[in-house]
């Protein structure tokens, strides 16, 4: 079984995504980190992030491993653990920009496809529900206001230390919505068949009940 979780930046989308994925028992892919990774591998080789062949190509020198250690997903580009590095907004914009291309968007396909061959599949990300996994069984879209958002996303880059403004996190959201709503390939939009949960007014443990209750709906039988 497969259960997609979509949304925008700051929308809560992993947090609730990796907790269903635990009470579940099902294994949690984080498909952003994928892009994540190819638009740090891009900046850090100096490539143009709107030339799309050159970006297309580096995914033949990209050796992606994704684990999972104690329950979280740990991503590893040519054997460096990049989980944490790739967290930052100027990455999350950078893959962004990578991700819009049509040929990148198909040869990442298959690496997403494959793991719900072999596992019961949390899969999140902005094209889980409608392109990648179009069969999926439960798909989840969650949204919330862009000031919720950003003030979410500048309590979870704190935690982490970094040095960030509310001001520039609500204009780089604002702008990460804007680039992927309006792509041509896979643009973030929820499934016909999603259900939408407006994220803003609740706590991560209603959300997650909600999506629980999805999930029931099919009588408890994964
Ligand atoms: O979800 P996350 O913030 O890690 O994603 C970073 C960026 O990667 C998104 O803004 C989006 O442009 C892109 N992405 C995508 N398709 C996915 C997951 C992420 O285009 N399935």
């Amino acid at each position: 079984m497969v259960i997609t979780i979509d949304g925008p930046a700051g929308s809560g989308k992993s947090t609730v995504a990796k907790i269903v994925a635990k009470e579940l028992g099902f294994l949690y892919l984080d498909t952003g980190a994928i892009y994540r990774a190819l638009g740090y591998l891009a900046l850090s080789k100096g490539i143009d992030l709107n030339d799309e062949d050159k970006v297309v190509k580096l995914i033949d020198e990209m050796e992606l491993d994704i684990k999972i250690q104690e329950g979280s997903q740990r991503i590893y580009l040519n054997k460096e653990d990049i989980s944490e590095k790739i967290r930052t907004e100027e990455i999350g914009m950078a893959a962004s920009t990578v991700s819009k291309h049509p040929k990148v968007r198909k040869a990442l396909l298959d690496l997403q496809r494959r793991f719900a061959l072999k596992n019961n599949l949390v899969a999140e990300g902005r094209d889980t529900g409608t392109v990648v996994f179009p069969e999926a069984k439960v798909k989840i879209f969650l949204t919330a206001t862009p000031e919720v958002r950003a003030k979410r996303r500048l309590k979870e880059l704190k935690e982490k230390g970094m040095h960030v403004n509310y001001n520039e996190i609500l204009e780089s959201i604002l702008k990460r919505d804007r680039q992927d709503s309006e792509r041509e390939t896979a643009p973030l939009k929820p499934a016909d068949d999603a259900v939408i949960i407006d994220t803003s007014e609740l706590t991560v443990e209603e959300v997650v009940e909600k999506v629980l209750k999805e999930v029931k709906k099919y009588g408890g039988r994964y």
